[in-house]
């Protein structure tokens, strides 16, 4: 009578259990459905706010270039904003230079010697003087990469040049 009494016990105790199981199961995972929905809402809304705010910044700016404008052409703006006009003046005129140094990077050569800056007509490097006659050195557009399309005339201090700055030519078309 014990053992069946205990057997039936036992019974009731895992059904139970697994009922209890099952719902508890039930409910996580309705949980977790309300967790991702909620997830979901949480990530739209942070695209929406990030767009708004992209808006706001393009905004912002156009009023900003607008009275710096206004500014340079004489216009009377508020005075508190006249710091922030000349500071974007600076900055513009910086900017200016740089592309301007650039583009007279661009036009220049460099003595393949001394590595000095040569203007493209110059025949002789005025800093090792170096004949740079029949060389034709020029700054590809990421300024870092030299092309060099024909080494001739003086010759004689090649064996002291940079190699990575000498291409042969007899080489030059297994160089690049
Ligand atoms: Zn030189």
């Amino acid at each position: 009578m014990d053992f069946k009494n205990t057997l039936s016990k036992i019974r009731k105790t895992a059904i139970d259990t697994a009922s209890s199981v099952a719902q508890s199961a039930k409910e996580g995972s309705s949980v977790i459905a309300k967790k991702s929905e909620e997830l979901v809402e949480i990530s739209k809304l942070t695209v929406s706010i990030s767009s708004e705010e992209s808006k706001l910044k393009d905004i912002y700016a156009e009023i900003g270039k607008q009275i710096c404008e206004k500014y340079e052409h004489g216009i009377y703006i508020d005075p508190d904003l006249v710091e922030n006009c000349n500071d974007i003046v600076k900055l513009k005129t910086n900017v200016k230079n740089m592309k301007d140094r650039i583009i007279q990077l661009k036009n220049k050569k460099f003595c393949p010697k001394c590595g000095e800056a040569l203007e493209s007509e110059t025949v002789f490097c005025p800093k090792c003087g170096y004949s740079s006659e029949n060389i034709n050195i020029t700054v590809e557009e990421s300024n870092e990469a030299f092309e060099i399309n024909e080494i001739q005339g003086n010759i004689a201090d090649e064996e002291t040049l940079p190699e990575t700055e000498i291409i042969e030519e007899e080489n030059k078309d297994t160089a690049f």
